[in-house]
């Protein structure tokens, strides 16, 4: 195994893509960011392929995989946790197999896109942030559990071209067991904190947005948080320049959400009548952004939640989470992915693929969804990629294969 020393890399093991990850802090294994340190740990060397828990060689694994999905009914290509090109591939089989096809992510991804679908809403980047934002209100998140550096690269940076960076406003406003140290600003500045449970958002944000719109409330407290503080949080969100209104759709894990998401974007049209704001989905991991964005264009519909039991077989891609696998008792299962998959159970057939940005070269979209990243391989192997790998199977399924 070798290092490239001579480039940047974009960490891809959450949805920031911190572009700026030099091949010496990889080689030595020093980050600021637990997640991108234990990415850059794995070994993805010294395995081969496996059917029934057996080793095997490529050829018959292959083999193995495309005569589960000729027996298949109706099979399921799932967590297609990889990146744009994995993506491609992924749709690809899916359409020859006649396979549904959904993401690790899938659930948390459908409440944005049911507000996206049925509303709209006015979202920004994090370029926009970086440069503008002098109020930022995290809604029932700190953010920093699944993007760690967000303070760091987007919030208290040296220099913004509209704003002061040191001076940015920053209020939490519900949540549970949020790290908010984040938020204190470089001159020790404490950040806001609106205490409530994650479960109370929905009426808590559904006052805030009837306080923007200057709806009369006359309640005095809702679940617990006085309609003051409330008011007061509105007044500051009109008076911004650039209100950022932050959420991660994965922390909002109530019956629903998609209306709390709504609420939170309608607040950012209504601010919008006077003032500026300006709405920003946070979280991405296992290169969702980019699985959908591939899934859509390529299929003309998001993608969708899985339903196991409608399925008779299973094409599993966990590039950036060799620990996740099905539901129990899904079978049978075609692990296509991370050399380093941790299994309870033996899959039927097992194909270690590159993993895109460690093993080999990829491509993935920003959690913000303004720009792709190319991702370079920290720790080149000569493992297949999941487009050859998925190419082989093709052509088996095709009978070009002896
Ligand atoms: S914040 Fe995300 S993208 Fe940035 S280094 Fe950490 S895991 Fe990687």
């Amino acid at each position: 195994m070798t290092i490239q020393q001579d480039s940047m890399h974009a960490c891809p093991a959450c949805g920031l893509l911190c572009d700026d990850i030099s091949a010496d802090a990889i080689a030595r294994q020093q980050f600021s960011c637990g997640k991108a340190a234990k990415f850059y740990a794995r070994v993805t060397t010294g395995v081969s392929p496996q059917v029934a828990g057996q080793p095997a060689s490529l050829a018959e694994a292959v083999r193995a995989a495309a005569a589960a999905l000729k027996q298949a009914a109706a099979p399921l290509v799932a967590g297609s946790s990889t990146d744009v090109h994995g993506a491609r591939a992924l749709v690809r089989l899916a359409q020859h197999t006649g396979a549904a096809m959904t993401h690790i992510n899938a659930s948390s991804t459908l409440r944005n896109m049911k507000v996206l679908q049925h509303r709209g809403w006015q979202t920004t980047t994090l370029t926009e942030v970086r440069n503008r934002a002098d109020v930022i209100l995290m809604i029932g998140t700190d953010v920093v559990s699944h993007n760690t550096r967000f303070f760091e690269r987007v919030v208290w940076v040296d220099e913004a071209m509209f704003t002061e960076p040191a001076a940015r406003q920053i209020i939490y406003l519900g949540g549970d067991q949020l790290n908010t140290q984040p938020g204190v600003s470089p001159d020790g500045r404490a950040p806001e904190v609106i205490a409530c449970a994650s479960e109370h958002l929905p009426e808590v944000v559904a006052i805030l947005r009837a306080l923007v719109m200057d709806k009369p409330v006359t309640a005095t407290t809702v679940a617990g948080v006085a309609v003051s503080t409330l008011k007061t949080l509105a007044a500051t969100l009109k008076a911004a320049k650039y209100a950022t209104l932050v959420w991660v759709s994965k922390d909002l894990h109530y019956d629903h959400a998609e209306l709390t998401i709504e609420n939170i974007t309608e607040t950012v049209v209504a601010l919008n009548q006077k003032s500026r704001a300006m709405g920003l989905s946070m979280g991405g991991s296992d290169g969702d952004t980019s699985v959908n964005y591939a899934h859509t264009w390529l299929n003309g519909v998001i993608i969708d939640a899985p339903a196991w039991e409608s399925h008779d077989a299973v094409v599993w891609v966990n590039s950036y989470s060799p620990q996740a696998m099905p539901p129990a008792g899904t079978q049978p299962v075609i692990v296509l992915g991370a050399p380093d998959s941790i299994f309870e159970s033996a899959p039927a057939v097992f194909i270690p693929v590159a993993t895109p940005g460690l093993d080999c070269n990829g491509q993935q979209f920003r959690v913000d969804g303004s720009v792709t990243l190319p991702l370079t391989a920290a720790k080149p192997t000569d493992l297949p990629t999941l487009t050859q790998v998925v190419a082989l199977i093709e052509a088996q399924l095709q009978g070009d294969l002896a």
